[in-house]
């Protein structure tokens, strides 16, 4: 048996099953997955096989199963094999999982032996990624492996009708890891330390301090997040003034009081990789603003550990839970790091002794037109594959600059990295390196193939070029992000790719960012595009959306309007049409940008200090105009390549604006302008494919609101769509669609 076989309880499942139909042989671990011999009379062998799938335990994903005939072998009874020492690929490994009920439930229990006991877990629960050192998966392959069972843990190990049978991680006060709280500096204190870690760490946080609490993926820092002076302090200190921040809450139900959730996200939520699942907020005085500021929405999460569910319940109020690190920095996972970069930040530091062996964030999802799509995916979802339509070559891919990931392809299974953040940070840069190195090393092969993004100026791109590990192939990044979408969805030959996001490398020297697509991992044509218009200032023009506004009013009107949304620029505005009248300036073709340009007519001038950030509050923004609205009008050229200037949707904007229009009005018919816009364009590209598979990727579909809009108008005109829901829209999907474009070339060359 192949797939996610390991460390999710297979073997005792397998074990409790042949011994309940009295059926002897063996069951163990090996380099593809899992192997049994059984023997026994036919009929019975034939229920076997059929309910070793029908009976699986949950956690188990069974991607392929084979047969063979053996000789006849002497033996009594059914036993565990001792695994092989043979390295089997980091794609054997599980993700972490959740604390089950039945061990919340022990936990919770004063009676029970691992009552408040914060590292306890079993077969069906618990750290696996995070801990493993090696493969195979077993207990001495892990950073479990210095805790020496205790009696009454080895005899659960041991029980093959105990919910522990090889519960790798499994452990006890008497035997398992243990907490320590230490205060930093003269940070907020409780008043009455009782010596107990968790006891007093619960008592910090009710009196306001930040903590640093070392998780199953890293530190996180965590304060309550009714206190609105002690979410700003956070803030301050990690220097991150805008970005929203995630809580951690008790239940399911208080994550109702918080947030509107409908079924598919209180799954999510519940689910066993528990991850943030981001939803629309509903104000009240358990979130203090500063939380969530300018959004509209706000991540919940339900605890991932018994530590978590401790400080939670002891709290009584939703904490903020967010990475433990500087801004942009990875996450941090080692003590001594975590002490020296959070000193500034925490008040306190509740850490314990068992070693984080991979760094995993929270990931993050929201259900978007009745489906549950990642954002950041990490925790509880890596390094789990995604399958690939077919086998071949092994086949590494690095993936983009920011929200970058790795992949790495084995027969037919792409196996991600975790989401390991933005490249240009060099923290970042030596985690990526780690991760290229640690996926290889645990998969034990070599590539065939190292596919990098076409931008030269990408790290990635520059680590690619500069490696011996194999030859290279660079791919366009928005036929990586189609390529992506398809492989999501099992979609086999072409689709039309709307292909939305913030920036990617052209061929043709621009910057391209609102693209139509037409192709599959073997090519694409550029069907459509963005009139291009240009990027005033390069990195500055991303991170001041008025600035695009300018590069837009310019480029539709040849003048830039007095606008009162730009008056506070007014004096540097004159150099920014400079810029735009320039020859040397970029030139982009960016969906992205002109929903900054928009956000900024409507009055958002800050500059961001987020990715996203200017269009998720025009989002919002549109959000609150509950009429019906009428598009704005787009011009679609008539040549072979489409290119749609977006000149009438700039004058109608301005002259929204001199008639005083409510910017909500205006937000609210942009959004409705490019789901029209989606629609007219598939359509006329469907008259000249045939094709009528719509796949929507890039950053920008993880707009709700353009998504809603999208997708019922895409399918009343005829359309199929996909979307992504197995890795993220955004450039964290890039090296999944690296991948399999990796493989198409190798096929064909
Ligand atoms: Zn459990
Ligand atoms: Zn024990
Ligand atoms: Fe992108």
């Amino acid at each position: 048996m192949r797939g996610t076989v390991q460390g999710v309880g297979f073997r005792p499942f397998v074990h409790r099953l042949a011994s309940s139909l009295e059926l002897s042989g063996q069951v163990g671990n090996d380099s593809r997955g899992v192997w049994c011999e059984v023997q026994g009379p036919t009929t019975v062998l034939d229920e076997f096989i059929v309910r070793l799938t029908t009976d699986a335990p949950p956690l188990a994903v069974i991607a392929g199963t084979t047969q063979t005939v053996v000789p006849l072998l002497e033996e009594s009874g059914f036993s565990i094999a001792i695994s092989q020492g043979s390295p089997e690929g980091i794609i054997a490994i599980p993700p972490d999982v959740a604390t089950c009920e039945a061990c919340l439930a022990e936990v919770s229990d004063p009676d029970n032996r691992r009552s408040g006991y914060a590292f306890t877990c079993c077969t069906d629960c618990g750290p696996r990624f995070t801990v493993v050192t090696g493969l195979p998966y077993d207990r001495q392959s892990t950073s479990m492996s210095e805790f020496v069972l205790c009696a009454a843990c080895q005899a659960e190990y041991q029980d093959p009708q105990d919910r522990r049978f090889h519960a790798q991680a499994t452990c006890c006060p008497d035997c398992g890891p243990t907490l320590q709280l230490s205060f930093l500096n003269d940070g907020v204190r409780p008043a009455d330390a009782s010596g107990d870690p968790l006891t007093d760490a619960v008592r910090a946080l009710a009196a306001g301090a930040i903590v640093a609490v070392k998780g199953l993926g890293g530190y996180q820092l965590v304060c309550r997040a009714d206190d609105a002076q002690t979410v700003q302090r956070l803030r301050d200190r990690k220097h991150r003034p805008d970005k929203p921040f995630a809580l951690l809450v008790e239940s399911v139900a208080e994550a109702r009081e918080i947030v509107e959730l409908d079924e598919l996200a209180e799954r999510a939520l519940s689910g066993a990789e528990a991850p943030i699942v981001l939803a629309p907020s509903i104000p009240g005085e358990r979130t203090a603003p500063p939380v969530a500021p300018g959004t509209g929405l706000l991540g919940v999460m339900l605890s991932s550990t018994p530590l978590h569910a401790a400080l939670v319940e002891g709290v009584g109020v939703p904490l903020v839970c967010t990475s433990g690190n500087r801004s942009t920095e990875p996450i941090a996972i080692d003590d001594a790091t975590a002490r020296s970069v959070l000193s500034d930040i925490a008040d306190a530091v509740l850490s314990h002794n068992r070693s984080i062996e991979r760094r995993a964030d929270d990931s993050v999802g929201q259900v978007v037109s009745e489906r549950f799509q990642l954002v950041r995916r990490a925790r509880g979802y890596a390094p789990r594959a995604v399958k690939l339509m077919s086998g071949g070559a092994p086949v590494l891919a690095v993936g983009a600059e920011l929200k970058n990931t790795i992949c790495l392809a084995i027969d037919d299974r792409a196996s991600q990295s975790v989401h390991l953040g933005d490249l240009e940070n060099p923290a970042t840069m030596i985690a990526f390196e780690a991760a290229i190195a640690d996926q290889l090393a645990m998969a034990g092969v070599t590539p065939t193939l190292l596919v990098h993004d076409q931008h030269p100026e990408y790290l990635s791109t520059k680590f690619a070029l500069t490696q011996d590990i194999a030859p290279t192939l660079a791919v366009q990044h928005h036929h990586a992000h189609l390529v992506s979408c398809l492989v999501d969805n099992q979609h086999a030959g072409k689709a039309i790719g709307v292909t939305f996001d913030g920036l990617g490398w052209g061929p043709d020297g621009t910057a391209w960012g609102g693209e139509f697509l037409v192709g599959d991992a073997d090519g694409y044509d550029r069907a459509a595009h963005l009139k291009p218009v240009t990027l005033p200032g390069g990195a500055a023009a991303i991170r001041n959306p008025w600035r695009m506004a300018v590069s837009h009013l310019r480029s539709a009107l040849g003048e830039v309007p007095d606008l009162s949304s730009l008056a506070e620029h007014q004096t540097s505005v004159a150099s920014v049409v400079a810029l735009c009248a320039s020859d040397t300036s970029m030139q982009t073709t960016s969906i992205g940008r002109l929903f900054d340009a928009v956000a900024a007519l409507c009055g958002a001038t800050e500059p961001v200090t987020y990715e996203g950030q200017a269009a998720i509050g025009l989002e919002h923004l549109a959000r609150q105009f509950g009429a019906s609205v009428s598009p704005y009008e787009w011009k679609v050229g008539e040549a072979e390549r489409l290119v749609i200037d977006p000149t009438p949707l700039i004058s109608e904007i301005v002259a929204d604006l001199n008639r005083n229009v409510e910017v909500a009005a205006i937000a609210r018919r942009f959004h409705l302008s490019v789901a029209e816009l989606i629609v007219d364009v598939c359509s006329r590209l469907r008259e000249r494919s045939g094709l009528s598979t719509v796949a929507l990727t890039g950053g920008v579909f993880q707009n709700r609101l353009l998504v809603e809009l999208t997708v019922p108008a895409l399918r009343d005109a005829g359309f199929v769509e996909l979307r992504h829901s197995q890795v993220p829209p955004n450039d964290g999907g890039i090296s999944l669609g690296q991948v399999a474009i990796g493989r198409a070339y190798v096929r064909s060359h």
